[in-house]
């Protein structure tokens, strides 16, 4: 039996590769320092955490005091390391912010008395059918009578979305633990408490969708538990990715980082490339040269009025033909199509502009396609081998 979480989810969803070190291979890595907006979540949850674990014991802080605590929270472990990657802003606007979202939350709550608070960082596990266990930790768990609320902070700078909310998967499946676990839970809210705009985001599941959503949770797990591939998936997270420098996209350029100039030059790698993009540059060049003389042999042939040029050894072909040019957005050209209810006859697995570009050449489209194309003069140029009676000399 293996223990899933939303994140391990994620990860596999984000990066099979990052999933498969993470989770299978483990290697060890050193740990890079956090970024500036995770620790500020992390310094304000603890500072709400308090709040809430203080009511528990009729002691309600005021909002200096848990202003004060954050503060002394964040001087005690903020350290140069966090990384702050705005370079418009610095460490203290975040601690401001910090102390924005508190405050805000803090007046607005105030007396506290929405819910009964059930838990704070709840822990616990449940059972999904394929055997495997599923963590669920909730940052506030509260009641009112037999409504149930499953409540998440966020200080995201980004609002979150009512369509992301009724898609989210995190506290779903943490509101099926509620139903599972308090039979009297006749409603289930999820609730993200969007600090940095102090607003609150709610969403709802019945429980056909609870079913559901575990049945697609349960199949995500399957195909992981039956994965032997684990391919790697290159996006701007790569930056804040544990194992880039044992990642098979960026372990070559991390090796690199290590050696000196006179190492790097030698190595196998950089040579390689740089040779590869040298004869790539060659031959861009030779493309555009022999384009050149390709056209100088079109105007001759057609100057001299031959169907074919010959030189030593070899001859070139020049044919002409009608070439269709079709515009740059080919949206108008489909649209037409499917006006006249002929677009299907073009894409057996995907369009092809030849077959059209023969029906346009035969008259066989209508005024509305012929309107978005034009009619021009292409070239084939083919070389070959004179013959032998064919050589001069
Ligand atoms: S660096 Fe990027 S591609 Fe590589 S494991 Fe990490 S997330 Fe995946």
């Amino acid at each position: 039996m293996t223990r899933y979480s939303h994140s391990r989810l994620s990860t596999y969803e984000k990066c099979p590769y990052q999933y498969k070190l993470k989770y299978i291979e483990r290697p060890d890595v050193p740990l890079p320092p956090g970024t500036i907006e995770a620790f500020m979540g992390s310094m304000v949850h603890g500072a709400l955490e308090k709040l809430y674990r203080d009511l528990g014991f009729q002691k309600r802080d005021g909002l200096d005091e848990i202003i004060g605590s954050f503060n002394a929270s964040w001087a005690k472990s903020i350290s140069d390391d966090v990384i702050v990657n705005n370079p418009e802003h610095t460490a203290e606007n975040y601690r401001l912010t910090g102390e924005k979202c508190i405050s805000d939350f803090y007046k607005r709550m105030h007396p506290f008395d929405q819910m009964t608070i059930l838990g704070l960082e709840t822990e616990d596990m449940m059972d999904l059918p394929n055997g495997h266990s599923y963590h669920v930790r909730i940052d506030k768990l509260g009641c009112r009578g037999k409504e149930y609320f499953v409540c998440d902070y966020k200080t995201d700078g980004r609002m979150k979305t009512q369509p992301e909310a009724d898609a989210d998967r995190q506290l779903a499946m943490y509101s099926k633990w509620v139903r599972d676990n308090h039979r009297d839970a006749e409603k289930t809210y999820l609730l993200w408490h969007m600090l940095r705009f102090d607003k609150d985001v709610v969403s709802e599941r019945t429980d056909a969708q609870l079913d559901d959503l575990v049945s697609k949770t349960v199949a995500l797990i399957d195909r992981i538990e039956g994965c032997d591939e684990w391919p790697t998936n290159r996006t701007y997270l790569c930056d804040y990715c544990v194992y880039k420098a044992v990642c098979p996209e960026f372990s070559h350029e991390a090796e690199l980082k290590l050696l000196t100039p006179e190492q790097f030059a030698e190595d196998d790698g950089v040579r390689l490339v740089d040779e590869y993009m040298a004869l790539n540059a060659q031959e861009k060049e030779l493309k555009g040269s022999i384009e050149a003389v390709k056209s100088k042999v079109i105007s001759f042939s057609e100057q001299k009025n031959v169907a074919v040029v010959y030189g030593t050894a070899h001859k070139l072909s020049v044919k002409s033909s009608d070439k269709v040019e079709y515009p740059k957005d080919m949206e108008r050209i489909y649209d037409a199509l499917k006006k006249n209810g002929t677009y299907d006859d073009y894409t057996e697995t995907k369009f092809s502009k030849d077959l059209l570009s023969k029906d346009v050449l035969g008259g066989a489209v209508g005024k509305d396609v012929m309107r978005e194309v034009s009619v021009g003069k292409g070239y084939r140029v083919t070389p070959s081998k004179r013959g032998r009676e064919e050589e001069d000399g």
